[in-house]
């Protein structure tokens, strides 16, 4: 099995069991995210307590990249403080983004996303959770954030 098919792997199996998918009642902290691209919607819930990512989950509808983004952000995020989940989305976007951006094995998993490279209109639906994500953590005082468009 190469690298490729891996990821491929690793999005299929996202998708179809996201991880960490429902409501938060004990959320701090929600945001709203739509890519009008493609038409993914996505709510994010965040518990985020002394500064550190306690719980998070999130909602929505969109496509298979999309949700399989979205599902392995809250693996990678929860337990984090809130300048690591924010130092991770730095990191993936360049990983989304950057042609020229070395293989960064330390990401694990979320390698498995620079494979919407290849496919300049899926970046969206997979940077869509991360805009949304950081979005949230910048707020000063998060209850409920305004949607954020990746358009
Ligand atoms: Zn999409």
């Amino acid at each position: 099995m190469d690298l490729k098919d891996l990821y491929r792997d690793v999005i299929l199996d996202h998708n179809r069991n996201p991880r960490n998918f429902g409501p938060l009642p004990s959320a701090s902290a929600d945001a709203e995210g739509f890519n009008p691209l493609c038409g993914d919607r996505l709510n994010l819930h965040l518990r985020v307590v002394d500064e550190r990512v306690e719980d998070v989950r999130f909602e929505g509808q969109g496509c298979a990249i999309s949700t399989a983004s979205a599902s392995l952000m809250t693996e990678a995020i929860k337990g984090k403080t809130r300048a690591e989940a924010l130092a991770l989305f730095e990191r993936v976007h360049a990983l989304l983004t950057e042609d020229a951006a070395p293989a960064d094995e330390s990401l694990g998993k979320l390698c498995a996303l620079s494979g919407v490279r290849e496919f300049p209109a899926r970046v969206k639906c997979a940077s869509l959770c991360w805009h949304t994500l950081a979005s949230a953590l910048n707020s000063p005082e998060p209850r409920s954030v305004p949607a954020v468009s990746t358009e």
